[in-house]
């Protein structure tokens, strides 16, 4: 008798362990696949649009759509890829950065990019600045001084379908003269002065934008729009911007 109820006592407790089992389970299973789900990268995109690009008096329709295309958390470390579409710059590797979002898109706007230009980017980075201008034009070639973020640039264009770009490790100082001259000049970092041979490949009509100015610049630097009517070259002022430098080939960090 006395034993009998022992026993049951046993079974009554490993019943309610496999039950506190079950259940421990079912939570973690629960929790691991909250922490697992993707967030929804689409809806963020449009928000940033709307919040970020829209709202601060980005107009161009063919812009807005390229930047609620282009997956930019693609183009991320993977540890940052929740972060991507929020308000500021992104570390992407070897020092350098990823713009804001609301600095790509004004870089855009601003260079004016019909269906059929060819553009030149300087500074490729992650890649993302070069898959916006894709959208607008296929004809994109992109320069990148360091030969790690140009192959993993190159690889993350090819994988998200962008196979029109052109991606070249070098020195972006000199441009890209085998293909000019270029409708459209874009350079993610910033130089001292406007280079020389940038000035020389832009095409009649065309368009520059350039960060000008030192990294410690009192109230950033210049972001500049050039541009080129018959021969001459005109420069104004489009706002305030921090990029890294432009450094030169025998400089390399
Ligand atoms: N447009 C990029 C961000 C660029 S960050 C994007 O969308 O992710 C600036 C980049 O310019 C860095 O990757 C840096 O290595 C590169 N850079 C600096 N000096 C350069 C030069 N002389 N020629 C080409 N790239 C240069």
């Amino acid at each position: 008798m006395l034993s009998r109820v022992y026993t049951n006592r046993v079974k009554g407790m490993a019943l309610i362990a496999l039950a506190v089992i079950a259940i421990a389970a079912l939570v973690g299973a629960a929790v691991t696949a909250l922490g697992s789900r993707q967030p929804d990268y689409g809806a963020l995109r449009r928000a940033m649009v709307e919040d970020q690009i829209r709202a601060r008096g980005i107009k161009d329709r063919a812009v807005l759509r390229a930047m609620a295309k282009v997956p930019r958390h693609e183009f991320v470390p993977t540890a940052l890829r929740e972060n991507a579409y929020e308000d500021h710059p992104l570390p992407i590797g070897d020092g350098q950065t990823i713009s804001q979002p609301y600095i790509v898109a004004l870089m855009t706007e601003a260079l004016r990019i019909k269906r059929g230009d060819k553009v030149l980017e300087i500074g490729t980075g992650s890649g993302y600045q070069a898959a916006v201008l894709a959208e607008l034009t296929p004809k994109i070639y992109t320069i990148e001084i360091l030969p790690s973020l140009a192959k993993r640039a190159e690889a993350t264009l090819k994988r998200l379908g962008y196979n029109s770009v052109r991606v070249r490790t070098g020195d972006g100082y000199k441009g890209w003269p085998q293909h000019a001259p270029f409708n459209a000049i874009i350079v993610t970092c910033a130089p001292d002065k406007v280079p020389q041979p940038l000035i020389d490949q832009l095409a009649e009509g065309g368009r520059m934008v350039i960060p000008v100015g030192p990294q410690d610049a009192l109230g950033g630097q210049d972001l500049q729009l050039v541009e080129k009517h018959n021969g001459t070259v005109k420069v104004s002022s489009i706002a305030p911007v921090m990029f890294v430098p432009l450094v030169r080939e025998r400089e390399k960090p």
